[in-house]
């Protein structure tokens, strides 16, 4: 069955695999809708995007991703509200950065129309995959690798972008307990760690499992130089709260330019709330917490929104956080899924509706 949505051709899935779900168990990013948008990048230039059914892709063992590594992603959400409408949060900014890190990896940049076309074609076909329960989602991976072939160290001559969906529930991660990382790092000045390339994550999984092993669930990245400020969490932008102040560091080449990041910060200022983008040193959060005027630290990144740390290692010795009433994370979060799910008035014009 073939047909036409947006422009964009639609090549539906014999049969549907939604009976099979349990939308009230899912595990994040485990089970996949029916379609997914595939664009290929041929012939010097990005061919015409389609809706296909979910299925294996096949590459030659020679395929450049497999060698040198060019690959980056995004992370976005679609939401159902009441009344059935869809919604999208800031995805122009999702686009843009993709292109940001499509540049830094010698990846051909794709057009703003098979990117915001093809999604929108893709979640029309697949709308029924969007849940609507409480804090569920349908969260949206973008994705661009090179699929060209041969073992010459240079840019492949063949991309494909895909976009895969996968609905998930609420996010409830629990507070975690982080480790401030002292001899290896994330990114570097000149690196790509600005850009939401696959091998940034490769390079933080073998730090992330020692701080397992010695019980921390996540590391807090430093700088490379000198390690004495905190840079992120994980895979997420941090923020640190000091009286009732909350700082956040910078953007550079080594942080990540997140859109909840910069959503928070945005709506800090709005509400009054103080807050200050500026380099944090380890020595003030630690001082910060051993006089009591550490409050809060949290992770912030799409999957999560606001992921809650309740304490945090630095060199053998550990410090807790305070268990507040009322925290910034929790109202910050609760702000910013409500303009996501159009339960309230959207001051900034972040939403986007699907139709
Ligand atoms: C994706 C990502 C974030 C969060 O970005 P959002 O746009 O808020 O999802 C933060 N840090 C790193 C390293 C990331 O890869």
């Amino acid at each position: 069955m073939s047909a036409i949505i947006n422009n964009i051709e639609i090549i539906k899935a014999k049969s549907t695999k939604i009976n099979d779900v349990d939308f009230d168990n899912l595990k994040f990013g485990s089970v996949f809708s029916d379609h997914m948008l595939v664009c290929n990048y041929e012939n010097g230039k990005w061919q015409a995007p389609k809706v296909t059914p979910y299925e294996p892709i096949t590459l030659d063992p020679s395929a450049k991703i497999f060698h040198y590594g060019q690959s980056i992603f995004e992370g976005m959400k679609a939401y159902k509200d009441a009344d059935e409408k869809v919604w999208l949060f800031r995805p122009l900014d999702n686009f843009n950065r993709l292109n940001i890190s499509a540049k830094r990896l010698a990846i051909p940049e794709l057009p703003e129309n098979y990117f915001m076309e093809g999604l929108k074609a893709l979640l029309e076909v697949d709308s029924d995959w969007i849940p609507k329960n409480e804090g569920s989602s349908l969260y949206i991976r973008p994705f661009i690798f090179a699929s060209g072939n041969g073992f010459h160290a240079s840019p492949a001559d063949a991309y494909k972008f895909i976009i895969c969906t996968a609905p998930s529930g609420a996010y409830f991660s629990g507070k975690v307990k982080v480790l401030i990382e002292e001899k290896y790092s994330r990114s570097a000045n000149g690196g790509v760690g600005f850009a939401k390339a696959g091998g940034n994550y490769a390079g933080q999984f073998y730090p992330t499992q020692l701080a397992i092993e010695k019980g921390y669930q996540q590391v807090i990245w430093t700088d490379d130089n000198t390690h004495e400020y905190i840079e992120e969490a994980g895979a997420m932008n941090i923020f640190v709260r000091i009286n009732d102040t909350l700082i956040t560091g910078p953007t550079s080449d080594r942080i990540l330019d997140g859109i909840t990041r910069k959503s928070i910060i945005q709506l800090a200022e709005a509400e009054n709330i103080p807050v200050e983008v500026r380099k944090i040193t380890v020595k003030e959060v630690v001082e910060a917490a051993k006089n009591g005027s550490l409050k809060e630290m949290f992770g912030a990144g799409t999957a999560a929104v606001i992921s809650p740390i309740s304490g945090f290692g630095f060199k053998d010795e550990d410090f807790d956080l305070p268990e507040l009433e009322d925290t910034y994370a929790s109202y910050l979060k609760k702000r910013i899924t409500d303009i996501q799910t159009n339960k309230t008035e959207d001051p900034f014009a972040w939403r986007y509706e699907v139709k």
